[in-house]
């Protein structure tokens, strides 16, 4: 491969130098900036960037679909690619399983392929044009996608099709309720029970969604229910208006699709090799994930001051998500994750040094910048580059929940429909009640209506499987797993003598189980829990042994 292929045009460039001396300028010193002048300067920085990172992203897709075909990701102990990228890469799962399936999806439409991979379409805009363009219809999206605005374009795919594009992210918040410290474990009991109806690994969110959706399935509907007033604490919760999408258009129209900014040349994606050895496709995604993280970083110094300034108003974008959305070609929490991260990262410079370094992977980064303070800094970066992403995750939630708790609140960030949903819980529970319960009474209503109906079928008998499982807190033992244990397996195995006992029995995913060490993928030895040694990379993967990924992810397992 030709070093002109593996850093799209010229990067890093002359302005590199630029974003490295960037600085947010203090407070006092922000009405002394020549907006227009540092308007065009940094949104021409930040739209190459975002190209380039684009321009990555598609290559990186390509190679994680690669790896995901048969049993590669097995090959370095994971048994899901999306694991396999949290874990090796430092990417987020979500976004690893969403480029690998962009890549499979364009390998049947040759022409937005090209158009994607020569940088005229960006991916946002590939998602949601992909449903319609496919066989005679394929080629006319293409030329729609070059030119129309995502918006344009989404408002166009929803009108034929009914449905809103992918792309669009539910908005998350957060949801507040006051709960006494005595009805915490019947929320917990309850939380555990929904567990098992939507999946072990499910966020709490989806656990609150089967206890909200119970108590509607029983009471929902009650004559002389009140239209809702969401009448409980949650932020932030804009009007559902179309004026945003109407000023949207307005400045799309009156701004001739903002003629007046620069153009930026699209970014061809680096070359990708037809490999099939897993070894030299994980060497070369880590090579890329490396070159665009650089890129990456400087997209966040970048949009931190753009946005601090507030310089997309400047250039006359509705809102700062518009501006992501069509100039950058991106999600604007996608952009905001990564300004907040920046942010903590001008007041931790230490982690900074250990994300550059390497030490510490972007998700890692992610999960201790709001944790870590100048004094911890250093003990966070230690902890986290000791153990597994998916369980620095797991500690960290249950230390939040724990803090929770003793604060008598429980707080939980939530999509939006979460938060509906509860409306509607609290209009049944008052309509029911006939007078105005407070959310708390509502919420511990719910709580206690669901646990009467699934704890009796929830009793667990206590057997050593069942006590081995508990230990384990019911996840895949196998490190950076994230998948729900099914089976209880035997370290040493049974047919070898090995005994019934706690110390030689884990918690396993069936493909952990079944596939990687039953078929001799990995080996497992020791006592558990802690005296566990675990061997990855014992013989090639077979590409029958694992289904793709885009066959687990039709069936809804992750
Ligand atoms: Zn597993």
């Amino acid at each position: 491969m030709s070093l002109e292929y593996a850093t799209p045009a010229g990067y890093p460039d002359a302005d590199s130098a630029l974003v490295a001396a960037l600085e947010a300028p203090m407070a006092e010193e922000r009405r002394d900036v020549r907006r227009s002048e540092a308007g065009v300067l940094l949104d021409g920085v930040l739209a190459t960037r975002a190209r380039r990172k684009a321009a990555y992203d598609v290559a990186i897709g390509e190679y994680l679909a690669a790896m995901s075909v048969g049993a590669r990701t097995l090959t370095f102990g994971y048994v899901s690619i999306g694991d396999y990228a949290r874990e090796r890469l430092g990417l987020n799962a979500r976004t690893a399983q969403k480029q690998a399936k962009l890549a499979r999806d364009l390998r049947e439409r040759p022409a937005l392929r090209e158009a994607v991979w020569s940088g005229e379409v960006s991916p946002c805009k590939a998602r949601i044009v992909m449903s319609l363009a496919r066989g005679d219809a394929e080629a006319s999206w293409v030329e729609r996608a070059k030119t129309d605005t995502a918006r344009c374009l989404a408002a166009a795919v929803k009108s034929l099709t009914g449905k809103t594009a992918d792309e669009e992210e539910e908005p998350w918040e957060l949801l507040s309720i006051p709960v006494p410290p005595e009805a915490r474990p019947m929320v917990e009991e309850a939380m555990k029970v929904a567990g098992k109806q939507v999946g072990h690994t499910a966020p709490r969110w989806d656990r609150l969604d089967a206890i909200f959706q119970e108590f509607l399935g029983t009471y929902g509907g009650v004559e002389g229910a009140e239209e809702s007033d969401g009448n409980f604490l949650h932020w932030p919760l804009p009007p559902p208006d179309d004026s945003v999408e109407r000023l949207e258009e307005d400045l799309e129209n009156e701004t001739k699709r903002w003629v007046y900014l620069d153009e930026v040349q699209p970014v061809v994606a680096p070359h990708v090799a037809d490999e099939t050895n897993p070894w030299r496709i994980d060497a070369e995604l880590r090579r890329l994930v490396a070159e665009r993280n650089r890129c990456d970083e400087e997209l966040g110094r970048v949009a931190s001051v753009f946005s601090s300034l507030g310089l997309w108003r400047d250039a006359q974008f509705a809102s700062f998500r518009q501006y992501c959305k069509e100039r950058l070609g991106m999600g604007v929490r996608t952009v905001q994750q990564r300004i907040a991260l920046e942010r903590r990262l001008v007041m931790l410079p230490e982690l900074r040094q250990a994300m550059r370094s390497g030490r510490i992977s972007y998700e890692k980064a992610k999960l201790i910048a709001w944790k870590a303070t100048g004094t911890t800094v250093k003990d966070w970066i230690e902890r986290a580059a000791g153990k597994t992403c998916i369980s620095l995750r797991r500690e960290i939630e249950g230390e939040e929940e724990a803090q929770m708790w003793t604060r008598g609140w429980l707080e939980i960030p939530v999509p939006r429909h979460t938060i509906e949903l509860f409306a509607d819980v609290c209009k049944a529970a008052r309509a029911l009640a006939r007078k105005p319960l407070t959310s708390r009474e509502c919420f511990l209503w719910s709580v206690y209506q669901f646990l009467e109906t699934w704890k009796c079928e929830a009793k667990e008998r206590n057997t050593l499987r069942n006590r081995v499982m508990k230990r384990d807190l019911g996840y895949c033992q196998a490190p950076g797993c994230s998948r729900r244990a099914a089976h209880v397996h035997h370290v040493e195995f049974r047919s070898h003598g090995g005994a019934d006992s706690m110390e030689n029995e884990i918690a396993l995913c069936a493909a952990h189980h079944l596939v990687a060490i039953h078929e001799g993928y990995m080996r497992v030895t020791g006592k558990a829990p802690d005296g566990l040694v675990w061997e990855i990379g014992l013989k090639p993967p077979r590409p029958e042994d694992l289904p793709d990924d885009s066959d687990r992810e039709r069936t809804g397992c992750q």
